[in-house]
């Protein structure tokens, strides 16, 4: 499948700790409170501080597959989208279409803020359960197929937590 995304888009993937991350937002995978939880949730309310919760706190929470923005607060992200990705039961309990929805969900968030570059984890690949040799191909097809709706954004990252995330993403943006 071949996506037309503008030559000036970059779709690259590192290894690290997405809090450390300097592009426009970053993308934290939530749960349905928005109330911190463990993971990538609980290392960026640390590095944000605790004014980031007492923002999420006036948000009434967040349906899977859907998404909100707040500030970075301490963090040099401007923002941070919190996305709430789906449970794996399975995969035949809607995952792949809840998935796919907050990656755009995300990034239309994302563009309506001018954001220009954003930093993505995997998104239910930790205590979620998905798999991530089916999350990551869907992260990658999904990103590249909404991008052309979204102009203003040039760089998209996706953060990897370990090698082997790291080297399931460079297979993915290779093909
Ligand atoms: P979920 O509940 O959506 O599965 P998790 O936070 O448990 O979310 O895991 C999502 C992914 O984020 C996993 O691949 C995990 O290794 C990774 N992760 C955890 N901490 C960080 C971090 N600080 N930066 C980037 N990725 C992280």
């Amino acid at each position: 499948m071949s996506h037309v995304i503008p030559s000036h888009v970059r779709l690259t993937a590192s290894l690290g700790d997405i809090t450390r991350s300097t592009l426009d937002v970053i993308v934290n995978a939530a749960n349905e409170s928005l109330l911190g939880g463990g993971g990538v949730d609980g290392a960026i309310h640390r590095a944000a501080g605790p004014e980031l919760l007492e923002v999420c706190r006036k948000l009434q929470g967040c349906p899977t597959g859907q998404a909100k923005l707040t500030p970075g607060f301490r963090l040099k992200a401007k923002f941070v989208i919190h996305t709430v990705g789906p449970v794996w039961h399975g995969g035949a309990n809607d995952e792949p279409a809840l998935l796919a929805s907050c990656y755009r969900e995300s990034l239309r968030l994302a563009a309506e803020h001018g954001c220009r570059s954003i930093a993505f984890p995997a998104i239910s690949c930790g205590v979620y359960g998905y798999p991530a040799e089916l999350a990551v191909p869907l992260a990658v097809f999904t990103v590249r197929d909404a991008l052309p709706h979204f102009p203003g954004i040039e760089h998209v990252e996706f953060v990897c937590f370990d090698a082997a995330m790291f080297s399931a993403y460079q297979r993915a943006l290779a093909t």
